[in-house]
């Protein structure tokens, strides 16, 4: 029932009097957008003072927006990265932050083919903590009942090394699993979840996704929600339920646990929970079985209100297959978050997809704006970006976030691009546009241009036994599958054709692409199973020339015609399709550990 009376909020009427706690100071922080941005930057400019970062820039303790401005770049990480390599190696003065670093995290951003480290700071967990406390309130606000039953959240941790110094690298929800502000969270009725912590911190991906789905068919009837961070987890657990749907139906039936669990403290846990079930178990086995899986989320999770899962930027490809296999529930994009710093949430969590804006939180960090002009050449020195305030962007431009964050990044280009799509408050929301220089996508992999032609020159090299080379090339992400793939289209020229490559060797070209590929490719492919081997599809000669004259019959200009080294729009893919003389998958995995190749 909803509290009225002293504690009401702007946004709607709290569900309880905690939520009318967090929904106040979300009202709080986005009324004063502006004051609590100018106390941020002055808190960790004068925390950092006597960093040697800020010094180098001769802040001299100025803690004012004006001398930070005039002062300091702006900065890429590569920029960053001799001190981010000294960190790394174990120096422990005040290189960016005066507070010690606690841990790296690991993005699945990369450079040079690695993961970006971002340092991090202890603090910093109680900043993500409080941006997950605005969720449910705000949930609430427009999903009554949610006290009622349970989240089915498929949550991992992943794999985390040591750097040269000793410091922990993973990545960020690994560290957040992994702490106590999650594992000994206090019981509230909103944030209730049918996996135990046990499985969700188990580093073996099959167990704890074997566990985490058996829990959650065991108490399907009280699942109210179901989530992963990003859209490509939740169909990743789709397609895990449906090669292992009889092994759980038969641990069901027999309320003792499949042995390939072995881990003790997940089995002592499922063991406490799991019981012989025998009509539970029949009908996971009638639905599972049938050929059609339209729909299968409301017929497992009947009372299922919305998907919770990010479907904006990259992962907007996986709409139409979650609609299809949840029969079009409402998903609901919570936030907007990443390794450097959590950025902001969704105030309107129920709207359409293609509608989402996120509400920049202005206590997070402090946030500047450099506008991005799609088609304008990167600025120069002649002409310095001048960088806009977080109150200041103007609703329908694109901007490229730019962050200072409490462990010690400063100005720091993230890579997304976002268009202002209005205010709460005097805070803006905005629609996540992409993030720059990202060609394709699948998971949470990355590639770029660069990448893909380092690939394609590496691959290629195979050719030269058949003196043959690629004339041309595109790239597509496949994901009709499950998991989705890269698929790469050749044009090829074969000097003699009586030695053209053979489709061994093609293959081949396959597996020396991924090998390529950066390692948060390989380790999707290797560890987490969620990209499928990477196709090649070689095109008849002349392919590529008929996509140009496409193109040019669409109003391309001749002169200024590129090959797009990306494509997805239906008829050119449909060309490119029916030119396809052979096709050739990876025979293998690519090679992936978790250690740094440097
Ligand atoms: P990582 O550093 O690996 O945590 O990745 C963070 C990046 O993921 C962000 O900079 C965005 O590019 C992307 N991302 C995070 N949240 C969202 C979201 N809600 N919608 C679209 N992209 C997102």
């Amino acid at each position: 029932m909803a509290v009225d009376s002293v504690l009401s909020s702007p946004l709607g009427p709290p569900a309880c009097e905690k939520d009318a706690k967090a929904l106040q100071l979300i009202e709080e922080l986005t009324r004063n957008a502006d004051a609590v941005q100018e106390r941020v930057l002055a808190e960790i400019l004068s925390r950092n003072a006597e960093t040697e970062y800020l010094r180098r820039y001769r802040l001299d303790g100025a803690t004012d927006r004006e001398t930070f401005k005039s002062k300091l770049p702006t900065v890429t990480y590569e920029d960053l990265q001799p001190e981010i390599q000294r960190i790394a190696n174990g120096d422990r003065s005040a290189i960016l932050s005066a507070h010690p670093i606690s841990e790296f995290l690991t993005s699945s951003g990369t450079s040079a083919g690695e993961r970006k480290l971002m340092p991090t700071i202890q603090e910093e967990l109680d900043r993500r903590q409080l941006l997950y406390s605005f969720l449910m309130p705000v949930m609430n606000l427009y999903v009554p009942g949610l006290d009622k039953g349970k989240g089915l959240y498929f949550l991992f941790v992943k794999s985390e090394t040591r750097t040269p110094g000793g410091l922990l690298a993973r990545p960020v929800l690994t560290s957040y699993y992994k702490s106590d502000h999650f594992k000994t969270r206090p019981y509230d009725p909103y944030t209730v979840y049918t996996s135990p912590n046990e499985a969700i911190l188990c580093s073996d991906s099959y167990q704890s996704m074997y566990t985490q789905m058996l829990c959650g068919l065991v108490e399907r009837s009280q699942v109210l929600r179901l989530g992963a961070v990003f859209a490509s987890g939740l169909l990743r657990a789709i397609r895990f339920l449906q090669l292992n749907w009889q092994q759980l139906a038969e641990d069901i039936r027999t309320g003792s646990l499949n042995p390939k669990v072995a881990d003790p403290a997940v089995r002592a846990c499922i063991c406490r929970i799991l019981k012989p079930d025998l009509a539970l178990a029949e009908f996971i086995a009638k639905e599972c079985s049938q050929d059609n899986w339209e729909g299968i989320i409301t017929r497992i999770w009947p009372n299922t209100k919305y998907l919770d899962v990010i479907v904006t930027g990259a992962m907007a490809q996986y709409i139409p297959t979650l609609d299809y296999y949840s029969g079009g529930l409402p998903l609901a994009c919570t936030m907007y978050a990443s390794s450097e710093c959590y950025f902001g949430l969704n105030l309107n969590p129920m709207c359409k997809p293609s509608e989402v804006s996120y509400t920049i939180m202005p206590n997070m960090a402090y946030f500047e704006f450099l506008p991005h002009e799609p088609n304008s050449l990167e600025l120069t020195r002649d002409s310095p970006p001048k960088l806009v305030d977080l109150v200041d962007v103007e609703v329908g431009k694109e901007y490229e976030l730019v962050i200072t964050t409490y462990a010690g990044l400063c100005r720091y280009r993230v890579g997304d691009i976002l268009r202002v799509t209005g205010f709460h408050n005097s805070a803006p929301q905005f629609h996540f546009v992409k993030r720059k220089n990202v060609l394709l996508s699948i998971d949470s992999d990355k590639t770029d241009e660069a990448e893909l032609q380092k690939a394609i020159e590496n691959a290629s090299e195979l050719l030269c036994e058949f003196n043959t080379s690629v004339v041309e090339y595109t790239s597509y992400a496949d994901t009709k599958t499950i998991p989705g793939h890269y698929v790469i289209y050749w044009e090829l020229l074969t000097k003699d054709l009586a030695n053209s490559p053979s489709g061994d060797a093609l293959n081949k070209c396959c597996l020396a692409m991924e090998e390529s590929m950066n390692t948060v490719y390989r380790q999707c492919r290797v560890a987490d199973n969620s990209i499928g081997p990477l196709e090649i599809r070689v095109v008849k000669s002349g392919t590529f020339e008929e996509l140009m004259d496409y193109a040019i019959s669409r109003g391309a200009s001749i002169n200024q015609y590129k090959v797009p080294r990306c494509v997805s729009y239906k008829p050119i893919m449909e060309l490119l399709d029916s030119r396809v003389v052979s096709s050739h998958l990876s025979p293998a995995q690519p090679h992936w550990t978790p250690e740094r190749r440097r």
